[in-house]
């Protein structure tokens, strides 16, 4: 036998984390790492957060699982504050970001289909996307080396350039539901959709009825600096799908939707048998706690200016090897001259800072949202050392 236990899907690399401190990762060695990877955007209070630990101790204790058929007064609460806090009127509660964004899509799809128009089944998503990793999520993107071995695909997408508009209006046709969008591409690069792009998609959703799906499951939750990244375009989308931040290191999601969106979610047309449990919303009422007011937002968004500010200086030193820095708040990628992924591992290996690659080139810096100057210092330092060190040894 020649597989190893774990599927090998993934290709690790040899650092080995085995507990973590704040901002920090501490490896099988007892080495410490500076986490700007964070989990993938997902730990945003860091690790070993108290506020986090004691809820998801206290709920073990208390009630960890009860199916879907009993009442809720754990969901109900979340869901109170995510209608609260956002655009939507409900909520469905899900294990992961893949698990929301198919609610999400199954919301469009049954928006149009409970009033009869079954044809109306067609979401216009965008090139380099990223949705997940299930049939339908990995149908939604245009990446074909996400669809390798896997085919065939889910019918009912079709894909535009990315921050087009001309190009996703003229992909509207008779059946078409609405379009699926992440207002920050993660995975494809921390590029940011323009405002004119996000409120032309409204208008043509508003023009057509069509419905409004955004994918924020890596922008979503404090990230870019406000609750949801779709604040800051001045518009509202009919369904949204969050997952990553919101159980700051538990797997939750959830799929948010105005009344009008969710027409057609009726009993018995959705469920999960984990969604939505007892421990989860204890996890989700932890971190909006602790991340969803003014004061943790305006930390975001300062720490996010700080940061952004020392790399547009510093990357001036290395021509040869950065291009530019985009994103908004602490959600932020640098575009290298070349492949990231060896620039990556020379961060990991030799200076010890966790960073993540993304599409396009990119560095991708999404680090716990708790961290302050001396992380910064930190990581610019160690920054600086990597890129010197880098020319060195792999000239270009
Ligand atoms: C990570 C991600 C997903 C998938 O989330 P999983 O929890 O891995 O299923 C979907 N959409 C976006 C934008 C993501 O970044």
């Amino acid at each position: 036998m020649s597989i190893s236990p774990l599927m090998p899907v993934y290709p690790r690399c040899g650092f080995r984390p085995v507990r973590g401190d704040h901002c920090h990762l501490i490896g099988e060695d007892g080495r410490r790492y500076l986490d700007f990877a964070a989990g993938i955007a997902v730990n945003i209070l860091g690790h070993s957060h108290p506020g986090l630990i004691g809820a998801i101790q206290r709920q073990a204790e208390t009630l960890m699982h009860v199916s879907n058929l009993y009442g809720s007064p754990q969901g109900e609460h979340l869901a109170q504050r995510l209608v609260d806090l956002t655009f939507a009127d409900t909520v469905f509660f899900t294990n992961s970001g893949a698990e929301a964004v198919e609610c999400a899509i199954k919301t469009a799809r049954a928006y149009h289909q409970h009033v009869g128009n079954d044809h109306k089944f067609e979401l216009i998503t965008f090139n380099n996307a990223f949705h997940g990793r299930t049939l339908a999520t990995i149908s939604a993107s245009s990446q074909e080396k996400m669809h390798k071995g896997f085919l065939p695909l889910l019918p009912g997408f079709k894909y535009a350039p990315f921050d087009d508009l001309e190009a996703a209006r003229a992909l509207i046709g008779p059946n078409t539901a609405g379009f699926l969008v992440e207002p920050v591409q993660g995975e494809g690069g921390i590029r940011p959709a323009s405002d004119a792009f996000m409120q032309g998609l409204r208008a043509l959703c508003d023009e057509h009825d069509l419905l409004l799906v955004l994918d924020e499951v890596q922008c979503g939750v404090c990230r870019t600096g406000s609750f949801y990244a779709y604040e800051q375009y001045g518009i509202t989308p009919d369904v949204l799908a969050t997952a990553k931040g919101i159980g700051g290191g538990f797997p939750l999601g959830a799929c948010l939707a105005t009344e009008k969106a969710a027409r057609g979610m009726v009993a018995g047309t959705h469920g999960s048998t984990y969604g939505g449990n007892p421990l989860a919303m204890a996890a989700g009422e932890a971190v909006l706690d602790a991340a969803a007011n003014p004061a943790f937002l305006e930390h975001v968004r300062t720490m996010g200016e700080r940061l952004r500010a020392r790399l547009e200086q510093f990357i001036g030193n290395y021509p040869e090897l950065f291009e530019l820095v985009r994103g908004r708040g602490l959600m932020l990628g640098v575009k290298m001259k070349g492949e990231p992924r060896p620039f990556v591992a020379h961060l990991r290996d030799n200076h010890q800072l966790l960073t993540v690659a993304a599409g396009d080139n990119t560095l991708r810096l999404v680090p716990p949202l708790v961290i302050d100057e001396s992380h910064i210092d930190e990581f610019m330092d160690k920054l600086s050392a990597a890129a010197a060190s880098y020319q060195v040894e792999q000239p270009a």
